[in-house]
């Protein structure tokens, strides 16, 4: 159950007081989506995590601490473009004018989790186009954060592993399987290494589908509950594609293929699978070549 009650809260910018919901506790049952988003009933607490003070427009996570450079991310254009701009929702613009003020104050991470809110809504109001839009923001200013901090993947993992998602999320499949890679190398808690390479596997078959981390615990305890890869296929209706000699054949064709697929190595080389609209593939072993994950 989610409590939370109406305070009066003193504005770091402006010292005037305004009135604010704040959760006292709240519960999730189930679990995240990979990026991270909590399960209900923590899900449906979004629009108090970002507070926005009536009387002067300074907008943070909490507007009791001032943010570096309030001030000028106040009286700058971009966040009047926001309100002139507007979403048609009064939560989501205050997260976008929430990724200004921290853009501003060169917190980009805290800007990457409001941009990533944003997102959230809009797949909740099913607009797609502004949910591609804020999770690619969302994206850039959590690799901009990673680039200046001196914070590495394994030294924040749940940011590098939100990271993945929302790079995978957004089709950004290279990118998601660097990072991804680059997170193996260390040594990760099983979950979060389950969850890594789902995100690899995913984003191998070109799949930007939302998924939970069961999903993700689920993938790992393959193999597998049918027969041969090849039934499973079958099962699953997937279609054969081209067949390659080589690894590099294989990656030269992927460059300019847009959909999704999975491969099979056999004597015959590298099988492509078209798998659109599937879920999963099951597989009686699976390894790795250069980063990517095949199956046999
Ligand atoms: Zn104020």
């Amino acid at each position: 159950m989610t409590t939370y009650s109406t305070l009066d809260i003193t504005c770091a910018l402006c010292s005037q007081v305004t009135p604010q919901n704040v959760i006292l506790s709240t519960n999730s049952y189930g679990w995240p989506d990979l990026d991270l988003r909590p399960a209900e009933m923590e899900r449906s607490t979004l629009e108090f995590w970002v507070q926005r003070c009536s009387k002067c427009g300074y907008v943070s996570k909490d507007i009791e601490i001032k943010t570096l450079n309030a001030e000028l991310a106040l009286g700058s254009d971009r966040l009047k473009r926001v309100a002139f701009d507007s979403t048609g929702n009064d939560i989501q613009d205050r997260c976008l004018e929430a990724v200004i003020f921290y853009e501003y104050a060169e917190d980009f991470r805290n800007a990457s989790d409001c941009a990533l809110y944003a997102a959230w809504m809009a797949d909740d109001q099913k607009k797609t186009k502004s949910a591609e839009l804020y999770r690619a923001k969302a994206a850039d200013l959590l690799i901009k954060y990673f680039d200046r901090s001196n914070d590495s993947y394994s030294g924040n993992t749940l940011s590098a592993v939100r990271l993945v998602d929302v790079l995978r999320r957004g089709g950004r499949w290279s990118e998601c399987q660097k990072i991804a890679n680059e997170l193996c190398e260390f040594d990760l808690e099983k979950k979060i290494r389950a969850v890594v390479g789902f995100g690899i596997w995913a984003a191998y078959n070109c799949d930007s589908g939302c998924y939970t981390v069961e999903d993700a615990l689920a993938f790992e305890k393959f193999p597998r509950k049918h027969g041969s890869w090849y039934d499973d296929v079958l099962v699953l209706s997937y279609t054969k594609g081209p067949v390659f000699d080589t690894y590099d054949d294989l990656t030269y064709w992927r460059e300019e293929n847009r959909r999704s697929h999975t491969i099979r190595k056999g004597a015959q080389g590298y099988q492509v699978y078209f798998s659109d609209g599937a879920v999963t593939a099951n597989s009686n072993n699976a390894y790795r070549v250069k980063g990517d994950w095949i199956f046999e």
